[in-house]
């Protein structure tokens, strides 16, 4: 019998086969590939995944999932199991396992640690080449929102850095089982290998970014003054009346790369 859904690990279950499909051919990456799939669940994705010319890894923390797809997918010869934490879960050594394959993320993941989940793949954006997540309606607007929305902010500049980003899909609430609370969306990551060439100094690039959109109602000139003194800002030839949502990405570099010509020897210590 099929294991009952637990709330606790944020299981939701999709039951629309087409756009289980629709996922699965939103796979865009050279053969052979290494698809890494978060939290599968009773495996709506899985069947399509394993009839690709994939190695198939299914990441599952839930022991009694885990054990219904061992049961029903067992007979394909391409299908691996890991009855694991993802986000505990040594990617390098998986990367390096299957090395010769094109290694791609795939998941309806749980919404609870949607965050965690991102940081983790922004991690391996020079390895990884793409993922298609499905997440909250409102997080995939955040993840693609452009410069001067509401919705511009720290996972923005993150996604955007490190990848490409698309919004395929919404997804309507009810197209899962239990139905959560809110519509879900489907977004693409392609992930950018030179993600990082023309930053000078990634840990200040981040402490920047994080510090001014902690205080997004204020103006740069103010939040910075946390990080830098008056006379170090005063110099920069960048306008510190914005606030940080109307910053795009391209700008923000150009902020931090200049703040580290003010400044080399305090950072990245
Ligand atoms: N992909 C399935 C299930 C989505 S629900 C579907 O579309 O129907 C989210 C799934 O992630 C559940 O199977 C849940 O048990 C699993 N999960 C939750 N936390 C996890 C974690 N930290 N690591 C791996 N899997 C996790």
């Amino acid at each position: 019998m099929a294991p009952r859904p637990k709330k606790y690990w944020g299981q939701h279950f999709l039951m629309d086969h087409h756009l289980a499909r629709q996922m699965v051919a939103a796979i865009d990456a050279p053969p052979p590939t290494l698809v890494i799939e978060i939290g599968p669940g009773k495996g709506i994705l899985t069947r399509y995944l394993l009839d690709t010319p994939c190695q198939y890894v299914g990441v599952e923390i839930d022991p009694e999932l885990a054990d219904y797809l061992r049961q029903t997918f067992q007979a394909f010869p391409n299908f691996h199991l890991l009855e694991a934490d993802f986000l505990s879960l040594d990617l390098r050594s998986l990367f390096e396992q299957y090395s010769g394959h094109t290694p791609v993320v795939i998941g309806n993941i749980p919404y609870n640690i949607t965050g965690p989940i991102l940081f983790k793949l922004f991690q391996h954006y020079r390895e990884l080449h793409q993922a298609i997540l499905m997440v909250q309606k409102e997080v995939a607007r955040r993840i693609t929102a452009s410069p001067g929305s509401k919705d511009f902010g720290i996972l923005a500049i993150f996604s955007q850095l490190y990848a490409r980003v698309r919004y395929l899909w919404t997804v309507p609430a009810g197209r899962f089982f239990p139905r959560p609370q809110v519509d879900s969306a489907v977004v693409q990551f392609h992930f950018r290998k030179d993600a990082t060439a023309t930053i000078a100094n990634e840990a200040l690039f981040q402490r920047l970014v994080k510090t001014a959109f902690q205080q997004r109602r204020k103006m740069l000139k103010n939040s910075l003054s946390l990080l830098f003194p008056k006379e170090v800002l005063n110099k920069l030839p960048f306008d510190l009346n914005l606030r940080p949502e109307q910053v795009p990405l391209s700008d923000w570099i150009q902020l931090a790369n200049q703040l580290h010509q003010q400044t080399p020897e305090r950072e990245g210590q």
